[in-house]
């Protein structure tokens, strides 16, 4: 594999070169942040009025945690740290659930941004020559515009189709022969499951990597989807807070993703105490962006559930690792007084081959009771097989879970094309019990 390097230099520095260079730019983004009116408040209630209060990394832990609740709070300009007219772009959530967030970018951070993708998008071995077809959504969520001018950077022909529309997907992919895909794990089960039924063969196409993020998914949905293709897939991960995607990104060694460390400085703590997490351990990432000026982030509650992985890589670039997200403390589910991530229960749908693309977890009470009923699609064959069959499948099923999470689960079975379909992020959980 030819694999190409970008700024090469900074991406293997070395560990206490690093921490230099993140100090250094601590300092400048607390100095940003003091222009913004909801940080010069925030820090000086810590007793923060100027940059030289941070003389060391570990000065940080002096700044109060940013919250989602922050960000709403501050909206619209609440956390602006430059003039206006010195600033060229806006990202904003879809605030369907009440006020938005907004992240502001001056020409330089969106430079940055771009580098930092450019730099994820050449990790994984893609270069001049790749044919690049964009199925994000372009428009105010970033996964369609933040992975595109990156991969214009590292030299790739960017097709900007965007998500959806299934057909038009497969004929791009045939005719441009496209080599690789940015797109949602459940998008590439979806569009595995229609090649045939759109009149497209496999071997009509020419891919060979895709990159998925902006939902959890487990390793046995990697390997899947991998097989399915027959392609490498690169886990990814970012969030709009810290422009989008490629906070972290795996290298082609697929052993966790590199979070990049002179761009985001990283913590771990644990959400219930609020205390650094121990090395190894399972915690909530919080992230502080360092080199962005427009809307600098101090000590940001992702709510995002990971392990920091400190061991050295045999790529040889010297940030550090974090493992896939497990899930969100808000996605966790509290089910009859247990605790359960949806990717617990899809971890063992993906390793079931008889079991299809797509499924549901749907809760309900059930007198005092919580009912758990996990939907899943089987393949067609196995609905014209005996109905003992699908018996036992049902109960196979419902014993792996059970074993995983210690609940028995209803499970329903489905012929393919019932359960509903995601073109962007799915929503797999439906949760019935609040609204009794
Ligand atoms: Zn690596």
């Amino acid at each position: 594999m030819n694999i190409r390097y970008w700024n090469r230099e900074l991406e293997t520095i070395d560990r206490s070169s690093l921490e230099k260079y993140q100090l250094e730019n601590l300092k400048e983004t607390v100095s940003w942040a003091l222009k913004t009116p909801f940080y010069k408040k925030r820090l000086g209630e810590a007793g923060i009025s100027s940059s030289d209060d941070i003389k060391k990394l570990s000065d940080i832990k002096k700044i109060p945690f940013t919250t989602k609740d922050d960000l709403r709070s501050a909206y619209p300009y609440g956390l602006l740290a430059l003039p206006k007219e010195e600033v060229v772009r806006l990202h904003a959530s879809s605030g369907t659930t009440g006020t938005p967030t907004v992240i502001y970018h001056s020409q330089r951070d969106l430079d940055r941004w771009t580098e930092l993708v450019s730099r994820s998008v050449t990790m994984i071995g893609c270069g001049k020559g790749d044919v690049f077809q964009n199925m994000m959504t372009y428009g105010l969520f970033t996964g369609g515009i933040g992975l595109h001018y990156g991969a214009e950077k590292a030299g790739l022909l960017v097709i900007p189709v965007s998500s959806g529309n299934t057909k038009r997907q497969f004929k791009f992919m045939k005719d441009f022969q496209t080599t690789f895909v940015h797109a949602t794990p459940s998008y590439m089960l979806h569009l595995y499951s229609k090649i045939e039924e759109e009149g497209f063969k496999l071997s009509d196409f020419n891919l060979k990597k895709s990159m998925g993020g902006a939902e959890p998914h487990s390793e046995d949905m990697r390997k899947k989807i991998e097989s399915l293709f027959n392609i490498d897939m690169y886990n990814n991960y970012g969030l709009s807070e810290m422009n989008g995607p490629c906070v972290a990104t795996e290298c082609v060694y697929k052993d966790d993703m590199h979070i990049w460390e002179d761009s985001f400085y990283l913590e771990m703590i644990n959400p219930d105490t609020l205390e650094e997490s121990g090395e190894g351990e399972s915690g909530e990432l919080v992230i502080s962006t360092l080199r962005r000026q427009a809307t600098p982030l101090l000590r940001y509650r992702t709510r995002d559930l990971s392990v920091i992985n400190p061991q050295p890589c045999r790529c040889g670039r010297t940030h550090r690792r974090i493992s896939r997200i497990k899930g969100r403390t808000d996605d966790m589910l509290i089910i009859n007084g247990v605790n359960v991530f949806p990717s617990q229960i899809e971890e063992i749908i993906m390793k079931m081959p008889e079991i299809g693309t797509n499924y549901l977890i749907a809760i309900e009470k059930s007198g005092a009771l919580d009912k758990l009923t996990v939907k899943t699609e089987v393949g067609p064959d196995i609905f014209s097989d005996d109905a003992r069959d699908l018996n036992a499948l049902r109960h196979r099923i419902k014993d792996n879970i059970k074993a995983a999470i210690s609940i028995s689960p209803n499970v329903e079975l489905h012929e393919p094309g019932v359960l509903p379909v995601h073109e962007g992020k799915a929503k797999r959980v439906i949760d019935d019990r609040k609204n009794d």
